[in-house]
């Protein structure tokens, strides 16, 4: 018997496999129904199975995990990314509305001002940036200019006219924003000149984001 048994034993792996020729099958089978050794063996080399089926199931499960925390972290990342690009567009856009509005220097004018006291303005303008915009606006032009703030009611402006004319003229420079702070300096002292607005010290935030509350732009742009 014991040989018999050496002999079935080794065809058992195979036999478990299911892939013995018809004879040696039988033969196995035959064998098996006798020799409770060999019985115990085939048991064994199913429960081995079953163990290993499991443990790979295991596997699986745990690739699948990771799997899943893999693409979560990638959701993570994505919506990251997403609100990063949204939050660099937004302040490139705010900056670049500031940019706009905060390059402008508005100088008023003194209405007894004479005219070569407005050329040194504008020379002194075009020393510190030889690039600058300078218009020009009348007392005339700053009148019309009210009457369309005031739109409906522009008529309340109409005791305003030449002599009475309240408001003053006034020169809008536009420069680089780097530049403003020396053209007000420079100008700052120079005769004829009333006053000075520039917007350089508006909080950009603030000057973008309220006229999205409040409906209406505070600085004409
Ligand atoms: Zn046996």
């Amino acid at each position: 018997m014991k040989k018999e048994c050496d002999l079935v034993q080794d065809l058992l792996f195979s036999y478990n496999d299911g892939i013995l020729s018809n004879t040696s099958k039988e033969l196995v089978e035959k064998h098996l129904k006798n020799c409770d050794i060999c019985l115990n063996k085939l048991k064994e080399i199913r429960n081995e199975d079953v163990k290993l089926d499991e443990s790979q199931d295991k596997q699986v499960d745990y690739l699948k995990k990771i799997r899943k925390k893999l693409n979560k972290r990638k959701i993570y990342f994505i919506i990251s990314i997403t609100l990063l690009v949204i939050l660099i567009v937004i302040n490139i856009l705010v900056f670049a509305k500031y940019n706009n509005v905060a390059n402008k220097v508005e100088v008023y004018l003194e209405d007894d001002i004479t005219s070569n006291q407005l050329s040194k303005i504008e020379e002194v303008v075009l020393q510190e940036d030889n690039e600058a915009k300078i218009t020009y606006n009348s007392k005339e032009d700053e009148l019309e200019e009210m009457k369309k703030i005031f739109q409906d009611n522009g008529e309340l402006l109409s005791g305003y006219e030449g002599e009475n004319n309240i408001f003053p003229a006034s020169y809008l420079i536009e420069t680089s924003v780097d530049k403003v702070e020396k053209i007000e300096k420079k100008l700052e002292n120079l005769e004829g000149v009333k006053n000075i607005i520039t917007n350089k010290e508006i909080n950009p935030y603030v000057m973008y984001f309220l006229p999205l509350f409040t409906g209406e732009n505070l600085y004409g742009n």
